[in-house]
């Protein structure tokens, strides 16, 4: 491509609802174009490296037998009725009626749709097992769309769903697919983790799920690891233990004043306590058809809930923390609630809370504590749960623990019978009865990457493209106006195209430093100088390597083949 012809143009301004360097560098170098909040144009340079993201994708999958479809983006309310996630999915869900007034959805996932395809065109056991995917639009109306295509309302995901007879079938291929990403991560050049999470409450049994993440510091997802004990889990899901320092033997139970202290951090400073001999109360809601349940959980003073991890004790998506009414409702004083004494409330306690010592709580009474609050005299009724949020300073099988930010990029999840049997599909087996199939599910962010990509490749002069993203290989610079310049550097431009070389060339005629930004700022992984004076002077031409900056000088004879070398070697 000659630039000169290219629509390509790149902007010194940041646009100021660009917080994070890849967005910020996607609008400067010119790679997409917001249209409103969360949609976006990918333009030329962008859309390359889209399309070598799909076919990495593409060859990675078809490798293991996966077979390409393309659904339609917009699908039929009564599918997601049937599932049930019509009503489940919320607001996210951008929900249409056409002229005759029928429910439709743009599809922010396709589990009813490919569901609906299998039943209608799937009869034996002898078609499975079967994965289709796609790589196709989806809309997710976020909350916040934020941070260019991170988290965009519209974007590109590869959707797959395989369908098995029996869950042995189901985790071979979950291997096979698992290996798949891992080569499409590679490939891809990207420093990824592959880390445990979690299945929801619903999940049936011990289904298997993973995420892909590429660590960067702008990553929304917290994921903790131990690499020693080669584990990896997003927070949601990890298992980690806190060890409490300065527990406090069994004492009587002992109400004391608390005037204003009403927080575990107030009473500890104002009394005397750490902050780990004081206990958090919680009160959460589960509500199942309108019935509501409530939970006093019980956390050390300095832990937060995991809500994930509470919904899998109480076998409930539909939970939340109580209003100031119900907490009012149920008997229990806000700012002062505690387990002591309390009714039709399940107390649960974190299993990190040591259930001899003594500890500080609310005495549901307004302006009172207690001290000497020991779990396993005082509240004998409660349950034990791992609730915690994993936090700095843990341990995973008493190694330290390793804290990263993470981009979600990939997702692969055992769905089970969830949708199969909702959606009544089946097939006939060895013996010629029907059973329902099990399915997994296993998204990719396309557009998502390219984000995380550049978040996790750049300077502060601009994007290091990964060699197999890149939107071209090789951005040839030419400084000099001379006929014998322009004609050198077509030759040498066709010469590198003629050798398999993605290559762009500035024939813009824009001063170096103008020119060496805008190269810099794209990022291709090499960078070609000739420069009219320098060659006149050496024959030689200049080849710097966008991430080390090594420059390399080099002869015309040599040219093609250098570069060639250096991008294998990349
Ligand atoms: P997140 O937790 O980031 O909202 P998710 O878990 O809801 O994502 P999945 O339903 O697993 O997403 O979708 C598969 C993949 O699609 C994700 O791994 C992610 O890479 C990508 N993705 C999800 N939401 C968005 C979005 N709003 N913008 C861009 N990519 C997205
Ligand atoms: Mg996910």
């Amino acid at each position: 491509m000659k630039l000169s012809k290219a629509y390509w143009q790149t902007y010194k301004e940041i646009p100021s609802d660009a917080e994070i360097p890849s967005h910020q560098l996607m609008m400067r170098a010119g790679l997409i174009h917001k249209t409103a909040a969360g949609l976006y144009t990918y333009l030329p340079m962008a859309n390359r490296s889209l399309s070598k993201i799909q076919n990495i994708i593409r060859e990675e999958l078809d490798k293991i037998d996966c077979q390409e479809v393309l659904m339609s983006v917009i699908t039929p309310g009564e599918l997601w009725k049937e599932s049930g996630r019509w009503e489940t999915m919320g607001p996210q869900m951008l929900k249409i009626e056409d002229r005759a007034k029928r429910d439709l959805c743009v599809s922010p996932t396709n589990e009813e749709t490919v569901t609906d395809l299998f039943r209608k065109t799937i009869t034996s056991y002898k078609q499975l097992p079967l994965c289709l995917y796609q790589i196709n639009t989806k809309f997710r109306d976020e909350i916040r769309p934020r941070f260019g295509l991170m988290r965009a309302r519209e974007f590109l995901m590869k959707d797959g769903y395989s369908f098995h007879l029996d869950s042995q079938c189901l985790d071979e291929f979950y291997e096979k697919i698992y290996q798949a990403y891992e080569n499409i991560f590679k490939r891809m050049g990207l420093e990824f983790i592959v880390v445990e999470a979690d299945g929801g409450a619903m999940a049936s049994g011990e289904a298997k799920t993973h995420e892909f993440q590429l660590i960067a510091d702008n990553g929304e997802d917290t994921v903790i690891t131990a690499p020693e004990k080669d584990y990896a889990a997003n927070i949601e899901k990890a298992a980690t233990r806190r060890v409490q320092e300065n527990k406090l033997p069994a004492t009587d139970l002992k109400e004391f004043e608390t005037p204003t202290q009403k927080t575990c951090e107030e009473v500890a400073k104002a009394f005397d306590f750490q902050i780990e001999q004081t206990l958090k109360s919680i009160v959460m809601v589960s509500e199942v058809e309108g019935e509501k349940s409530y939970y006093l959980c019980l956390l050390i003073g300095d832990d937060s809930l995991n809500e994930i991890k509470f919904n899998k004790f109480v076998k409930n998506n539909n939970t939340r923390a109580a209003s100031q009414s119900e907490i009012a409702q149920i008997g229990l004083v806000k700012g002062f609630i505690g387990p002591v004494g309390i009714k039709n409330v399940t107390v649960v306690l974190d299993e990190s809370i040591d259930q001899d010592s003594s500890y500080v709580v609310g005495a549901n009474k307004p302006g009172f504590h207690f001290s000497g609050f020991v779990p396993s005299r005082d509240s004998q009724d409660a349950q034990i749960a791992d609730l915690r949020l994993a936090k700095a300073g843990d341990t995973y099988e008493g190694e330290p623990i390793v804290m990263k930010k993470g981009i979600e990029v990939g997702h692969v999840f055992q769905l089970g019978d969830k949708y199969t049997q909702s959606m009544n599909a089946q097939v006939l087996n060895k013996e010629g009865k029907k059973v329902t199939p099990l399915m997994g599910c296993y998204g990719i962010g396309v557009s998502r990457i390219l984000a995380a990509t550049i978040e996790q490749c750049h300077d502060e002069n601009g994007i290091i493209w990964p060699k197999a993203l890149a939107p071209y290989e090789v951005y040839f610079a030419v400084i000099g106006k001379s006929d014998e310049t322009k004609a050198l550097s077509l030759e040498i431009y066709q010469e590198l195209k003629k050798a398999g070389v993605e290559v762009v060339l500035d024939d813009r005629g824009m001063g170096p430093g103008a020119m060496f930004k805008d190269a810099d700022l794209l990022g291709l992984p090499l960078r070609l100088l000739l420069g009219e004076r320098d060659y006149q002077a050496s024959g030689e031409f200049e080849l710097v390597v966008r991430k080390s900056g090594e420059k390399i000088k080099v002869k015309k004879e040599k040219l093609v083949q250098l570069v060639k070398a250096q991008l294998e070697s990349l």
